[in-house]
Parts: structure tokens; sequence; C-alpha cells
């Protein structure tokens, strides 16, 4: 008698799954779903450094205000420039930055000047002193000089009356500066987001205590505390949660109930303590769960309540891929601002790639400059998926895309820089 066929399902050793979106399609779903949230707040200039901008901010004057002199010289006349041979000039004062000379120089004068000093009316044009032999309170000079060199327009940073900055901005050090230029010590910002963050799994211990068999620290909550901080959200950490389905319950209740979007990691694929999807599905909907993507193919992305709810894997690399590719521009979003989407670069690859088609692959690299010039990968050691210090190590992502099978050393890849995520 013939035996009935098994009744076998994709797992995660497998690599291609019909159920499972590709990462385009995951990105795009998530970031058609997430809103940017409501909520603003002034804060002085030093805390707006990585906040986004609630508000435009306008250059109320001309920057700079006055026009001024790049070079330490003499301001001259361009009308007073000899066609050939040599000029001569009588220096008649001097203009220090902050101290200006205020009076228009006539035909024939020209001041001594400083870097930033104001250039006075009838000058149009900066001679670099190396240029210039100055003696008894004249100087001399050979012809071709350009007419308005080294000086700097007023408002050639910004015009007044000009957009600095349009809202959805996240301020950088460059910004800041450029809004202290305008003379702001304070900007609307929109809130930030609270994310509540946990780990599950029984064999998690907290720092501090101690290890037993088959027991490993939670260092997932390490780098999501690292990855969010480093992304300017307001953080609440509710620890570990045990495989328990009541315990888990309530901490995806509570979590909710006190976040704008919640993230998780572990139990989240289809083991026996794999618990994350249905609760998610019971709590609240979940709008996908898998994604064609290696590390990181059980990814459950939904809604409880009012909060986005994240479930990652628990392995420590997948955490830290789906969270760049996935989560970090979905909170982006949520914050107001464009979602940076990870970019990629071509470079050739020092070693032979192990893959299998089916899934898109995220290995780790390190990319540096070869000593012929060329932009180089070399893969951070072993590529599992529970392998952190592999990512600790790297740079950048390998991106091998879903069909690719084994690279040659030598090939040329596609890594995705790491961007604000180490
Ligand atoms: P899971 O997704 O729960 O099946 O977990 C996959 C792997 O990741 C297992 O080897 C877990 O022990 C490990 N893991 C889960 N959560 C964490 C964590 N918070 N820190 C470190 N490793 C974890
Ligand atoms: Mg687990």
């Amino acid at each position: 008698m013939k035996e009935p066929p098994l009744k076998l399902q994709p797992s995660c050793d497998d690599d291609y799954d019909p159920a499972s979106l590709t990462c385009e399609e995951a990105l795009q779903r998530l970031l058609e779903a997430v809103r940017p949230l409501d909520g603003q707040e002034r804060v002085h200039l030093r805390g707006a450094l990585g906040r986004v901008l609630a508000e435009r901010v306008v250059a109320r004057f001309d920057v700079p205000a006055h026009t001024n002199s790049a070079m330490d010289g003499y301001a001259v006349a361009s009308a007073d420039l000899p066609a050939e041979g040599i000029g001569e000039l009588r220096v008649v004062g001097a203009s220090f930055a902050g101290k200006p000379y205020r009076t228009e120089l006539a035909r024939g004068e020209a001041i001594r000047i400083m870097t930033g000093a104001v250039v006075p009316d009838g000058a149009d044009t900066i001679l670099i002193q190396e240029k210039v032999e100055e003696r008894a309170g004249h100087i001399r000079f050979e012809a071709g000089h350009r007419r308005g060199q080294h000086v700097r327009a007023a408002g050639e940073d910004l015009k007044a009356g000009a957009a600095a900055f349009a809202p959805g901005r996240r301020l950088s050090a460059a910004d800041i500066g450029v809004i202290a230029s305008l003379g702001i010590a304070e900007v609307a910002v929109r809130r930030r987001p609270r994310v509540a963050f946990f780990s599950t799994g029984d064999e998690l211990r907290s720092l501090g205590e101690p290890l037993g068999v088959g027991e490993i620290y939670d260092s997932n909550r390490y780098t999501l505390y690292g990855m969010l901080t480093q992304l300017g959200v307001d953080l609440i950490d509710f620890g570990v949660v045990t495989d328990d389905p009541a315990q888990l319950e309530a901490a995806f209740t509570r979590a909710a109930n006190a976040a704008d979007a919640v993230i998780t990691s572990g139990g989240v694929s289809v083991g026996e303590a794999d618990y994350t999807r249905e609760i998610l599905g019971r709590l609240g909907e979940v709008r996908f769960w898998k994604v064609a993507m290696k590390p990181g193919r059980p990814l459950a992305f939904g809604r409880i309540d009012g909060a986005w709810f994240f479930g990652l894997p628990g392995n420590p690399v997948s955490v830290m891929v789906t969270f760049y590719e996935f989560v970090r521009p979905a909170l982006e979003k949520l914050m107001g601002t464009t979602p940076r989407l990870p970019w990629s670069t071509p470079a050739r690859v020092t070693h032979a790639l192990k893959k299998r088609p089916g899934r898109v692959e995220f290995q780790r690299g390190f990319l540096h400059r070869a000593a012929d010039g060329q932009t180089c990968v070399t893969p951070t050691g072993d590529q599992g998926s529970g392998i952190l210090s592999s990512m600790s190590q790297a740079n950048c992502f390998i991106v091998l895309p879903l069909d690719t099978a084994r690279v040659d050393a030598g090939a040329m890849v596609d890594v995705q820089p790491f961007e604000g995520l180490l």
C-alpha cells in the first residue's frame, strides 16, 4: 500500500516562498500605511539637533548681511586697476571684521581690509596682501587683477525672505548653524514618536542576572536601544517577556497603549513558542509577516489600537537588517521627515560569496579602497544571522538579488553603506 504524501510547508531554510513579499513590496506597504504624527513643540536651537522641523525657517535679512572681504588685503575700486604695468593707490584707512571703515572710497584710494570686514562704498575688489607691496602709506601692485575678486556679496548665502528650510527637514549640525546665522534661537519641531520595545524568549536573561544552561543575554534590546536613540525617538523599554501567550498578550496591549509604535524581537517564526503573529492578529491586524529576504524573512507588520507594530525576528543580525531596511524608514515617516531609503553603490567583492536563489540576501561587508584605487568590499566573516560581530565589523550590507546564486571573487556587487546605523 502506498503511503499518503507528507504535508510540508516552506521553512526558514527554503528559499523560494510564494507567501513572502519582496523587499520593495514590503517597504511600499509600510510607507503607504504610516502617516506623520500630529503635535509639535518649540525648542531652543541646541535641542533641535536631529529633530524634525514643523515650520518654514525664513531668512529675515541677507546672509551675509553686508558685502565683505574673503581675504586679508586691500579694498580697491576696479576703476583704479591698471590695464597694464603697475598700479599705485594711497591707503586711507582700514576695515576690520566688526569695525568697518565708514567713508566712501574716492578715486586713487585704497584701504587695508581683513577677512570678514565690510567692503566700503566705492570699493568692489580685494587685492590679496601677498600680491601687494605697501610702503609709506601707498600700495603698488601689478595689472591682471579681476574686477570683483575675493568679495563675498551680501545675500550670497541666503537672500532676505528666502526659505532656508522647509517643514519636515531633519536638522543636522550644519542646519542648526545656518539657523543660528539667521539670528533665530528657537524653532518649532514635531513631537517625537514614542516607541515601546521588548524582547521575547524564555532563554533570555537581562544583564546582571546569572545565565543558566541554554540561556543567553538579551542583546537585541541593546541594539534596538542604540538604533532608536540615533533615530531620535522617545523610548519605552518593556524588558524581556517570556514565551507565554498570556504574558505576551498583556505586554502587547500595555505597549500599544503607551506608544505610537511597538517593536518586538523573537517569536515571530513558526516554532512552538512563536506567538507573535497570532497575538498580533488577535489583538489587532497583521498587514504582512513574511519578506523574501535573508536574514529576516519573518517580519510581522501590523497595528494594535493606535500603534504600529513591528515584530522583528529574534536573531541579532536579523533585527539590525530589518530595522535598517524597513523599521527606520517607517519611523521616519511617522516622525514627519522624508524616509532615508538605503542607497546602493557598486563595489568589487574580494572573496567568493555563497548564496542560494530565492531571497534577497543582506550579507555584511567592509567597504574600502584597494591599493589599485578600486572600491572593494570584503565580507566580514561568517554570515550566520546569529553572528552579531559580523555586523559590528561591517560598514555596509552586500545586497545580493533574489535570483543570484553564488558570486565569484572579483565580481561586481551592490553594497549599501551604513548611514547612521551603527
Ligand atoms: P526566535 O525568533 O524567537 O525563534 O529566535 C531566533 C534566535 O534568536 C534564537 O537563537 C534566539 O535565542 C535568538 N534571540 C531571540 N531573541 C534574542 C535577544 N533578545 N537577544 C539575543 N538573541 C536572541
Ligand atoms: Mg524565541
